[in-house]
């Protein structure tokens, strides 16, 4: 056995409750007295800056940052003299502090309220009319991540199953990702089976802190493992999509995962084995669907309003972005055909 894995220099903790202190804690240590906080949301994010040392709450947040929106925040921070960043929101509202971290260098405490696990990865992404770019910068890994549950109690089921597919889809990703190593996997399996209990909890009583807990380490460790892996098919395919057609970034993971998995698990056994007895179902196919059945998740493209005429678009994309390494090999053929039955919603095989 021979691989190196790198941990993210990164300090995270769990702080149900109390993300203003452990927030202002981890400012402090970055020595930080000129903060700019990005949030869409200032009243939620309000309470956690309390003791924080904010210069400016920048508030122009979009999904997928558009460049447009990323130069206005940079413009922002200079302005203003910040010598630290604090996010609080989804990955939105992540993505655009790595933005202005990307070109300044400013350090990154990120307090995270969806499961959609940007806060631990060193990847930052930017989208203009061709498209959506990534990249991946140290400068851009936040330097501490707060999880605080109840700043999520407020976020709707139906955001809540989709973003916390997205987790799951960072885990199955991770498990054939191309630079995965053992420690990806087994963090990639923890977080099937954390996301696997805590998403039903979490839909059973969205207002009960326990199973949001449980969905947020189930989100990091899925970030975690998919951050050292390396973006998969299923990642190409959902940036080529939220890219090209702005579709919504967590609905579009939850429709599209079962279809790659479908694609890619008859190819490599042992994997789809291990994935199994973590979803505790037959084969990970199955028990995706299952979960899927349970927590009421999205199925087609088409429901969240991507034209059949738009499909073709997106097939050379898909393809030239693909990883070689990918279990099957990836070819127009294909990539159309997986297009069509996630666009129909169709039972995926
Ligand atoms: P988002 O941040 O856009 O949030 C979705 C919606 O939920 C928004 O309207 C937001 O205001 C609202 N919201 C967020 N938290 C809430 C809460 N606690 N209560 C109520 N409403 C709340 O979406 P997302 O799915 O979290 O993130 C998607 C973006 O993150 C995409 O641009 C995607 O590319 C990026 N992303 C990047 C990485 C990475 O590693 N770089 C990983 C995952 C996602």
């Amino acid at each position: 056995m021979q691989f190196a894995h790198a941990w993210p220099e990164q300090r995270v903790r769990f702080a149900t409750g109390a993300a203003a202190e452990a927030t202002a804690e981890e400012v402090r240590r970055l020595g930080a007295t000129r903060v700019m906080a990005v949030a869409s949301h200032p009243a939620r994010a309000q309470p956690v800056l309390a003791g924080v040392p904010v210069v400016v709450c920048h508030t122009e947040v979009a999904m997928h940052v558009p460049v447009a929106t990323a130069d206005r925040a940079r413009t922002v921070a200079a302005e203003h003299h910040a010598d630290a960043l604090v996010c609080v929101g989804g990955g939105s509202a992540t993505g655009l502090a790595k933005a202005v971290a990307l070109s300044t260098g400013l350090p990154i405490v990120a307090v995270p309220t969806t499961y959609a696990g940007s806060e631990a990865t060193a990847v930052w992404g930017m989208t203009d009319h061709d498209g959506k770019t990534t990249g991946t910068d140290p400068d851009v890994l936040p330097r501490a991540v707060v999880y605080d549950a109840s700043l999520t109690l407020g976020l709707p089921v139906a955001l809540s199953v989709a973003s916390g597919l997205n987790a799951v889809a960072h885990c199955v990703d991770a498990m054939w990702g191309p630079t995965v190593d053992p420690i990806d996997q087994t963090l990639a399996l923890e977080g099937i089976r954390t996301l696997r209990t805590g998403l039903p909890r979490v839909v059973e009583e969205p207002t009960e802190v326990g199973g949001r807990e449980q969905a947020l380490l189930g989100a990091y460790l899925a970030a975690v493992a998919f951050a050292s892996a390396g973006s998969g098919l299923h990642h190409k395919i959902c940036h080529v999509l939220g890219g090209l057609f702005g579709l919504p970034h967590a609905q579009t993971h939850a429709v599209v995962l079962p279809h790659v998995l479908a694609l890619n698990a008859p190819a490599v056994p042992e994997l789809d084995r291990r994935m199994a007895h973590a979803f505790a179902a037959d084969s990970a196919l199955a028990g995706l669907l299952a979960l899927d059945d349970e927590l009421g998740a999205p199925r087609s493209l088409r429901d969240l309003g991507l034209a059949e005429d738009d499909l073709p678009r997106a097939v050379g994309p898909i393809v030239a972005a693909a990883s070689s390494d990918n279990p099957v090999p990836v070819n127009a053929e294909r990539v159309a055909a997986l297009l069509h039955a996630a666009w129909e919603g169709k039972e995926p095989s």
